[in-house]
């Protein structure tokens, strides 16, 4: 009988790996029958925008922590599929920083291509995961949601590839229950125009925090407050701006930090970071990690360890994604191919610790996009993916770092070149502070000649 694989999850990670099975079938390779789980109604994972919140219309968690207005923080170059460019996609170059929708049209773009939709089994999460030591293979347990019944089938492996930035981290904070406005997770932030004329308060130091707060900027808020508990981000922030310590606790509407300075501020968001969550595995196959570059039990970062016929894709935190997600899911085919040959349990626990130990040393954000472009380099050496110049990669990656501490708010107007083609990118029709609707339209419109 043929082998059987399950992927849980229809995001850019498990998108890979349906992708590289699929390239290995047309190239006359005997793949395994691949069965993908999505629990929304259509592919792109967090790219796949909804404007729900909390619970959908099945009473499920809502996946997307995506909101309107939302643009790259990266360069696209940085990003680029070795296989698909955003030049073959777009017949033409397009600007560095593109906003959301037009991400998704290119992620979908590649796999509508390869025909791989037959694959995915919409509107069914993935309830249960049990292994079987004596048959060898996962029971896997979905609920198919229109028809409102669950069922079960036999997986030789599955591959985990549900994200890490959904269910949201929320700590709390003396006196928070009597504050006296709105207070929410990034997770349910949809509108920055809901804060048009509002002083907010952002809890977090990190991409949500400095995120949130410029679109508030930019969509009118009065005033932009983040509250550090390890560092200060450090920007050069526009004038309306501040960054404090810890928040110590609220009263009515005054945030007190733990400097002894105050603020009063109209809304809380908590851009405290997300959680590993995996409901549907049991202990023993469930990854638990905090958001690094470097989680332990999964040899090459994939591979979870004792039990290597289940997969992790994307579980990292994130510089490289969705071209590091592509290594990884040509690295788990071809392990479930038999092409690549595991070696014992001692050697894959002695890489996962030498991995392990040089993410420790790791001081600041060049050494990070160092490390993280090794991982990715090792990776790409042991597939077919396409070999790409990594170190480029790294080096656009380094000079975005640079234009972010030169302006906050103008990094994104910058160009790069494809790693792939070697076309630089043209300048956006309208700087970003300036681009107030994000749609795939207004971004691929031509520059209106007044403007
Ligand atoms: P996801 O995109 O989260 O997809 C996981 C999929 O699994 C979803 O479709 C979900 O519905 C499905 N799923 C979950 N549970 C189940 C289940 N039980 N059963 C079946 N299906 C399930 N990256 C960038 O490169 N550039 C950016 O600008 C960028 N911006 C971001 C902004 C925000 C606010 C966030 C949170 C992340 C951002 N990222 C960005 C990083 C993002 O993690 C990756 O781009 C990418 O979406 C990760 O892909 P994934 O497939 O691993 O996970
Ligand atoms: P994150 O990078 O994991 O950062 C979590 C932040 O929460 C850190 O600053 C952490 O502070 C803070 N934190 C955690 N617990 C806290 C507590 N109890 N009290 C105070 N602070 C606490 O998560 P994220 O910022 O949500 O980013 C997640 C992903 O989304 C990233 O991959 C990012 O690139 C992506 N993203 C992209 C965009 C975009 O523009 N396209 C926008 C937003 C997010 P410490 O440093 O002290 O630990
Ligand atoms: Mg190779």
């Amino acid at each position: 009988m043929k082998k059987r694989v399950a992927v849980i999850g229809a995001g850019p990670s498990g998108l890979a790996v349906l992708r590289a099975f699929e390239t290995a079938r047309r190239a006359g390779v005997d793949v395994p029958e691949v069965v993908c789980f999505e629990k929304q109604s259509n592919w792109g994972g967090l790219w796949n925008y909804t404007w729900r919140t909390g619970l959908d219309e099945f009473g499920e968690p809502v996946h997307g922590s995506m909101y309107r207005y939302l643009w790259s923080n990266g360069p696209k170059e940085c990003l680029e599929f070795a296989d698909y460019s955003f030049k073959e996609h777009f017949g033409r170059v397009i600007p560095s920083y593109p906003p959301r929708a037009v991400l998704h049209h290119y992620i979908a773009g590649r796999v509508e291509k390869s025909g791989v939709r037959a694959y995915i089994r919409f509107l069914t999460p993935v309830r249960n995961v049990v292994w079987s030591q004596e048959t060898q293979t996962f029971s896997v347990t979905v609920k198919d949601l229109q028809k409102d019944e669950h069922y079960t089938e036999q997986f030789d492996d599955v591959v985990v590839a549900n994200g890490h930035f959904s269910v949201p981290n929320i700590p709390s904070f003396p006196g928070v229950e009597g504050f006296l406005g709105r207070v929410m997770h990034a997770h349910d932030f949809r509108a920055a125009d809901e804060f048009t004329g509002k002083s907010v308060l952002l809890v977090g130091s990190s991409y949500s925090a400095e995120d949130i707060g410029t679109q508030c900027h930019k969509y009118g808020a009065a005033s932009v407050t983040f509250s550090y508990r390890t560092k200060p981000m450090g920007f050069d922030w526009p004038e309306t701006f501040e960054e404090k310590p810890l928040v110590a606790r609220f009263i009515g509407k005054t945030a007190h930090f733990i400097d002894g300075t105050s603020k009063d501020v109209d809304a809380v968001v908590f851009c405290t970071g997300y959680q590993h969550s995996f409901p549907f595995l049991p202990d023993d196959l469930r990854l638990k990690t905090n958001n690094r570059l470097y989680p332990l039990g999964l040899y090459k970062g994939i591979v979870w360890e004792p039990n290597p016929h289940l997969f992790y894709i994307g579980m990292q935190d994130q510089y490289y994604t969705f071209n590091m997600f592509d290594a990884q899911a040509w690295f788990a085919r071809d392990v479930i191919l038999g092409r690549i040959a595991l070696p014992d349990d001692a050697t894959r626990d002695a890489d996962i610790k030498e991995w392990r130990a040089r993410e420790e040393t790791l001081t600041n954000p060049f050494e990070a996009i160092d490390y993280q472009t090794d991982y990715v380099r090792d990776l790409v050496s042991a597939t077919d993916y396409p070999e790409f110049d990594v170190d480029k990669v790294a080096e656009l990656f380094k000079e975005w770092e640079h234009h972010k501490v030169e302006g906050i708010l103008t990094y994104r107007n910058k160009s790069y070149p494809s790693v792939f083609t070697g076309d630089m990118a043209p300048a956006h029709h309208t700087p970003w502070m300036d681009a107030l609707d994000d749609s795939l339209e207004a971004f691929l419109s031509v520059q209106k000649s007044a403007e």
